[in-house]
């Protein structure tokens, strides 16, 4: 076989975020400081500069943040889809809290608001969801329960940006806090990096503390402020969770295209809609516009008549140099969340029926048509 591995994901890094990497470097100033301040502010911009952004090392880190900046602590229980990245639930557990894990709706592969009702107790404290794949949540449903039994959201939008639901960008819905990414895989990339995102200066205060230390001013602000430089106050033992600016300066890069980014993930998402059509297999949920979808992961689903099951698809993509993964192996299937928790897959029926036969396929903007075309007519010829 003389064509190359086609890899299942791989970043868009052009000759700007080179420079501006290089730049960072010759400037002396490698941490926190001016990049990472434009970059927050270039991004808050982007969802509309009704909100605040913050920009940390890692969505982990971000999710850790929120939760600590909502108050949640020891003994309280968080309710999160069973869905999703460890990420997500690992963070509730950093408070010594609990993640109270819930099924999925199959229709849309994202937290079903039903089994979020149904898990709710008097510990409940907040509900986070994920936005699978790029696709929003029911957010009208959650926001009415959040509101009805008083809990806080923080959404996990790791796979969400830009995302819309309806009309709205993720991150600017009426929700607490709202956390994006930027991993190597994702949808743009600082090679590690993430975003907080609130429109409630309260918890962006508290964030921004406990991103450093607990300290009550950054490096930044102490190196430009008139009072001594030298001087700073601790007032909580806090995190180190800042994003340097040799990632910010990738970042500021991969926010300007992230509108071509995105054109190109929903045209080639719209491709493997009409390529894949009329095979032994279900395609992604889809929004009503198409263009709502972040389309992260193209996940499809290999049904009962397929040929081939899941595992061996992957095998046999792979042997055609085609690389594929599978989102998620669900929490509840996890030892650690497993074990602790008592979990058993019938309690999670639609995400572990999902689980069973899913896969995701390459989809990524420096894939080329023709790399499309032979990952259509190799799926083709598989099944
Ligand atoms: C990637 C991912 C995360 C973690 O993001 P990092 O930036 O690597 O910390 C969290 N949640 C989900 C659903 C993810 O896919």
């Amino acid at each position: 076989m003389n064509r190359p591995f086609l890899p299942f994901a791989l970043p868009e890094i052009g000759e700007e975020e080179i420079a501006e990497v290089v730049d960072s470097l010759r400037s002396g100033w490698v941490t926190t400081g001016p990049k990472a301040k434009r970059f927050e502010a270039d991004f808050a911009d982007y969802l509309g500069g009704e909100v605040q952004a913050l920009a940390v090392n890692s969505a982990t880190s971000g999710l850790h943040l929120a939760l600590e900046a909502l108050g949640i602590k020891a003994g309280d229980e968080v309710i999160v889809p069973t869905y999703t990245f460890t990420a997500t639930a690992e963070v509730v557990r950093y408070l010594g809290a609990h993640p109270v894990f819930v099924d999925i709706d199959p229709a849309t592969y994202n937290i079903d608001p039903a089994a979020v009702e149904a898990a709710i107790t008097d510990k409940t404290r907040a509900i986070m969801v994920v936005h699978f794949a790029g696709l929003a949540c029911d957010m009208q449903r959650i926001i009415a329960i959040a509101k009805q039994h008083d809990l806080k959201i923080v959404e996990d939008a790791a796979h969400a940006f830009p995302s819309r639901y309806q009309d709205k960008l993720i991150g600017t819905l009426d929700t607490d806090v709202t956390v994006f990414s930027f991993y190597a895989n994702k949808t743009m990339t600082t090679a590690e990096g993430g975003m907080l995102v609130s429109r409630h200066p309260a918890i962006i205060e508290r964030c921004k503390i406990m991103r450093l230390h607990g300290i009550s001013r950054d490096a930044f602000d102490r190196y430009q402020s008139k009072t001594p430089a030298w001087y700073y106050e601790v007032i909580e033992p806090g995190f180190k969770y800042n994003m340097p600016d040799i990632s910010a300066a990738i970042g500021l890069h991969q926010l300007k295209k992230i509108n071509r980014f995105h054109e190109k993930r929903c045209l080639m998402a719209a491709r493997y809609n009409a390529g894949l059509a009329n095979l032994p297999l279900a395609l992604p949920p889809m929004p009503d516009n198409i263009n709502h979808h972040a389309w992260h992961l193209y996940p499809i689903r290999l049904t009962d008549n397929a040929t081939v099951s899941r595992d061996e698809f992957i095998i046999k993509m792979a042997e055609q140099q085609i690389g594929c993964s599978v989102h998620f192996i669900p929490l509840h299937r996890q030892p650690v969340w497993r074990d602790n928790y008592q979990l058993q897959s019938s309690s999670f029926p639609h995400a572990d029926s999902l689980f069973q036969n899913v896969v995701s396929i390459p989809l990524y903007t420096i894939m080329t048509d023709n790399d499309q075309q032979y990952v259509i007519e190799t799926i083709h010829a598989l099944l």
